[in-house]
């Protein structure tokens, strides 16, 4: 009998079972097309279902319109110079070790340019923040925060160099955490804070805020808003919101440690979209499926120019998922 759809367990366990699975370009290519196409090759032109003709170098031919293709046409891989086995070893590292790694470790792992592991990881990062689009619900806390730059002291980040970053957590009742988004915002205004939790929370969740008056008519956007008031003695508002605050220590200490605290603000959006899929996934104890996961995400989110990469993600493009 012949399966339908992938199977859903088809992942390397450990580090060994990874190296046997995907010793060559071949055997990654052959596991990216059993994700591609769960059921079996479809032409991304004509659609005619069936086994395509196998040409050198991986590439495909539909038998109804010969039009050509691979497995990484279209995605994040598309166009790589560099080797299917490189990326794979590149995902499985991001995913399986505990706080990720800087595209200095990976460059020293994998034996690559620091260029190349500088692009797979910018890449990898796209794709992280793509599989991120559930919106979040039940008692949502939102808080922004200052990140980099000169300490200047500045209110709600007026007049610093600071980047300001929103953050929304969710607390359960169990006073444990749930998951998170965050965003690099130009300032702390409403038109900048208002559609973030729009965008990323569930109408009818409520949204618990400090008094700031960038968050206010979130009732009318259909949230049961509830505010902490601050006194006006300039009481830092991670106070009101401690679970805002514990993520954002957690994000410090993440750059610092595996990033050696070097971040621009053009690429701080990626580092933010890793640092999320990671506190995402952080009880998920099978970091195999993770890395398929990341694969999957891989495959359907879109090429990534060199500019992209270089100068950083427009990541606006991703941001709003309504008009
Ligand atoms: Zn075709």
């Amino acid at each position: 009998m012949q399966s339908s759809g992938t199977n859903e367990s088809d992942f390397p366990h450990t580090y060994r079972e990874f190296v046997e699975k995907f010793y060559s370009n071949d055997a990654c290519a052959a596991y990216l097309e059993e994700l591609r196409w769960p059921t079996g090759f479809s032409c991304p032109i004509c659609q005619a279902v069936g086994a395509p003709w196998r040409q050198t170098r991986g590439r495909l031919v539909c038998t109804a319109c010969r039009h050509q293709t691979s497995v990484t046409t279209g995605t994040i891989m598309d166009k790589t110079r560099t080797p299917l086995t490189t990326w794979f070893e590149a995902a499985w590292h991001l995913t399986t070790a505990k706080n990720g790694l800087s595209a200095k470790t990976l460059e020293k792992t994998l034996g690559t340019s620091y260029r190349a592991a500088w692009a797979m990881l910018q890449r990898y990062r796209v794709s992280m923040g793509r599989s991120e689009r559930e919106r979040l619900s039940g008692t949502v806390e939102v808080d922004e925060t200052l990140i980099g730059g000169v300490e200047q002291g500045g209110k709600r980040g007026r007049g610093t160099s600071k980047s300001i970053v929103v953050i929304a957590v969710e607390i359960k009742e169990s006073k444990g955490f749930g998951r998170i988004r965050m965003r690099h915002i130009p300032d702390a205004s409403g038109r900048n804070l208002r559609p973030f939790i729009c965008d990323i929370v569930t109408p009818g969740s409520t949204v618990c805020t400090d008094g700031w008056v960038g968050y206010s008519g979130l009732s009318k956007h259909g949230y049961v808003h509830k505010k902490t008031l601050l006194s006006s003695s300039g009481d830092p508002a991670h106070v009101a919101m401690p679970g805002a605050h514990r993520v954002v220590s957690l994000f410090k200490r993440w750059i610092l440690g595996t990033h050696q605290g070097s971040i621009v603000p053009a690429h701080l959006q990626s580092y933010l979209e890793e640092f999320t899929f990671r506190f995402n996934r952080r009880t998920s104890n099978s970091r195999g499926l993770v890395f398929r996961r990341l694969m999957e995400q891989a495959l359907i989110t879109g090429p990534i120019t060199e500019a992209d990469v270089t100068f950083g993600y427009d990541w606006s493009r991703h941001q709003t998922r309504r008009s």
